[in-house]
C-alpha cells in the first residue's frame, strides 16, 4: 500500500480521428496543443476526459498532478503528415521525458489516429513511452470507441477504458474511470490482465445509438463488468471505419484483476453475443432524390438531412455541396441551412464586408475527388473570428474567420476551417436557429437527440458521397483486414483471445509466450 506517500501522475493526452479517405492531410497546426498548466487549466470542468481525469486525482489524497502535454485536433482531418507526427511526438515524449520519475501516467487518446509513415501512431507513443519510463510504471489510456486498438497499444500500456456511450455522453466519466483505475493499480495493488478478441466487422447505423440501439446492450454488458468484483475495465471498441489501417477491426475486451480465465470467458462473450446481431448494424441510407422528395412532403417543421459523409468529426472534409446542388438542382423552395469549409469563400465575404453582395462559389475546393464549386450568389448576412463556445463540452471550437452567407433561399455558414458539427454550436454562434429553417444539413452521423431530433419533424440519412460515407463499400479499403464485413460477404469469425499483462504482475507466463 502506498497511500500514505505522495504520489504524481502525470497527465497526457493526443487526440486525433483520422479518415484515411479525406484526401486532405492534416498537420501539426491542426491541433490545439497546450503544455503544462495552460493545458489542465483549458480542460478543468470541462466534459472531457482530462477533466474527469482531474476531477478524480485532484481529489485524491496525497496525489498530485504533473500537466503534462496536450494535443486535441478538431478533426475532419486527413492523413497526418510525417512532420506532424515528429512534431506531436516530440512534444508528447518530451513531457514523459522531463517528468519521468512520476508514479503513473494517464494518457487521453481517440485511437483513430494515423499518420503518413505510421499506421498505429499511438501504438508508437505508448512504445516510446515505455521506453522512456521503464517496465514498472503504470500507464493507463483512455480511449474513444471508435478507436482502433492495436497489439502494440495493448502491450505497452498497463489498461485501456473506452467510451461506454454513443453518442459519447461520457467523456469526463471515461477519464474518471480510467483515473480510479490507475489509483487502484497504485493503492490497492490490483494486477490488470486483459483479454481481447477481435471481429471482423465494421458497423455504422442506428443501432449504434447506446440507449436505445443493439449496441448499447455491449456497452451496458461492459460497465457492468467493471463495475463487478475483479472487474478493472471492458468495453467495445467499433473502430472509425474511415482509418484504414492493418488493424481496422472491431475489440471485444475485458480487463480483469489477475484473472485471465475470467476475462478471457466475459470477452468471448461480448464478442460472439456482437457478432450475432452485427448484420443489424447498417445504416440504411436514402438516395438523395428520394430524401429531397420527403423533404418537400413534409408541412410544418424543420427536415434535418443527415450527411454522415462528409462528417467533420469523423475525418470528412466538410465542404461537401452535394446535398445543397442536389436541391438546388430540384428547385426546392424551402429555407435551407448548412455549414461548409471554404476559406476562399470567407475571404470573398470579408472582401466586401456585412451587407455585401457576394458572388463565389461554395464548397467542393478540398475532397476535389467528389465535389466540384458551386456557383453561389447572395448576401453577407454576417462575419466572425469563429471562436465560440460548445454547447456540447464547453470547449472553445475555433473555425476562423467565419461567413453566414444568405442567398435567395440557402443560408450557408461558411467557414475557414472545419469544425465538429455534432451539436448546433456553429449556427446558433452565428444567430441561426436551425428551428427557423424548413431543411438543415447536419454533418455528423449521429448528435444528442437534444440538439435535433427532440423538435425536427424528420430526420433522412442521406446516401451522399463523402470520405466518411456510411456506405462503406463506396470508399475503397485497401490495408484492412479482409475478409470483413461488410466490405465483403460470407465473412467467416473464428473466435481467438489475445491475453496482455504486464510481466511485473506475474500473472501471466513470461512475455515470450505472450502474443506478438
Ligand atoms: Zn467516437
Amino acid at each position: 500500500m502506498t497511500t500514505a506517500r505522495g504520489r504524481r501522475i502525470l497527465v497526457s493526452q493526443c487526440v486525433q480521428e483520422v479518415s484515411t479517405f479525406n484526401p486532405v492531410p492534416s498537420g501539426a497546426d491542426d491541433f490545439d496543443v497546450r503544455l503544462g498548466d495552460a493545458f489542465t487549466a483549458a480542460q478543468r470542468g470541462r466534459e472531457t476526459e482530462v477533466a474527469g481525469a482531474l476531477d478524480v486525482l485532484e481529489d485524491a489524497p496525497g496525489v498530485t498532478v504533473v500537466p503534462g502535454f496536450g494535443a486535441w485536433a478538431f478533426s475532419s482531418d486527413g492523413t497526418l503528415s510525417g512532420h506532424g507526427f515528429r512534431t506531436l511526438a516530440d512534444g508528447f515524449l518530451g513531457a514523459v521525458r522531463a517528468n519521468r520519475d512520476v508514479d503513473g501516467i494517464y494518457c487521453c487518446m481517440h485511437g483513430s489516429m494515423v499518420a503518413a509513415d505510421e499506421t498505429d501512431p499511438e501504438g508508437s507513443l505508448l512504445e516510446a513511452t515505455r521506453a522512456i519510463v521503464g517496465e514498472d510504471l503504470p500507464i493507463v489510456v483512455s480511449l474513444d470507441l471508435h478507436g482502433v486498438l492495436t497489439g502494440r497499444m495493448l502491450r505497452h500500456a498497463d489498461a485501456f477504458v473506452a467510451y461506454l456511450t454513443y453518442p459519447h455522453v461520457d467523456l469526463r466519466e471515461t477519464g474518471r474511470r480510467a483515473a480510479r483505475l490507475l489509483l487502484r493499480i497504485l493503492d490497492d495493488g490490483v494486477r490488470p490482465v486483459t483479454a481481447r478478441v477481435t471481429i471482423p466487422a465494421l458497423v455504422r447505423g442506428d443501432e449504434l445509438v447506446t440507449d436505445t440501439g443493439l449496441f448499447g446492450r455491449f456497452t451496458r454488458r461492459a460497465a457492468e463488468l467493471e463495475t463487478v468484483a475483479g472487474g478493472l475495465a471492458a468495453g467495445m471498441l467499433i473502430s472509425n471505419p474511415f482509418t484504414d489501417v492493418p488493424e481496422l477491426l472491431t475489440s471485444a475486451f475485458v480487463t480483469t484483476d489477475a484473472d485471465p480465465d475470467r476475462a478471457t470467458t466475459e470477452a468471448l462473450a461480448l464478442a460472439t453475443g456482437f457478432w450475432e446481431v452485427h448484420e443489424q448494424m447498417r445504416q440504411p441510407l436514402v438516395p438523395l432524390a428520394e430524401a429531397i422528395a420527403l423533404a418537400r412532403a413534409t408541412v410544418g417543421g424543420t427536415v434535418i438531412f443527415t450527411d454522415a459523409a462528409d462528417a467533420t468529426s469523423s475525418g470528412a472534409s466538410g465542404d461537401s455541396n452535394a446535398i445543397l446542388r442536389a436541391l438546388a438542382e430540384d428547385g426546392y423552395r424551402g429555407m435551407v441551412l448548412a455549414p461548409i469549409v471554404d476559406a476562399p469563400a470567407v475571404e470573398a465575404a470579408i472582401a466586401v464586408g456585412v451587407g455585401g453582395p457576394v458572388r463565389t462559389t461554395i464548397g467542393g475546393r478540398l475532397d476535389r475527388a467528389r465535389f466540384t464549386p458551386m456557383p453561389f450568389e447572395g448576401r453577407v448576412h454576417r462575419l466572425s473570428e469563429g471562436r465560440f463556445a460548445s454547447e456540447a463540452d464547453g470547449l472553445t471550437w475555433s473555425s476562423g474567420p467565419t461567413a453566414v452567407l444568405k442567398g435567395e433561399t440557402v443560408t450557408v455558414v461558411a467557414t475557414s476551417r472545419p469544425v465538429m458539427l455534432y451539436d448546433r454550436s456553429l449556427f446558433l454562434a452565428h444567430g441561426q436557429d436551425p428551428q427557423a429553417f424548413d431543411a438543415v444539413v447536419v454533418k455528423s452521423p449521429h448528435c444528442e437527440p437534444r440538439f435535433f431530433r427532440d423538435w425536427a419533424a424528420r430526420m433522412i440519412n442521406v446516401d451522399a458521397p463523402g470520405s466518411t460515407s456510411a456506405n462503406l463499400r463506396s470508399l475503397g479499403h485497401v490495408r484492412c483486414p479482409r475478409p470483413i464485413f461488410p466490405l465483403d460477404d460470407d465473412v467467416p469469425f473464428t473466435p481467438r483471445v489475445e491475453l496482455y499483462s504486464r510481466a511485473r504482475y506475474g500473472v501471466l507466463p513470461l512475455p515470450a509466450e505472450m502474443p506478438v
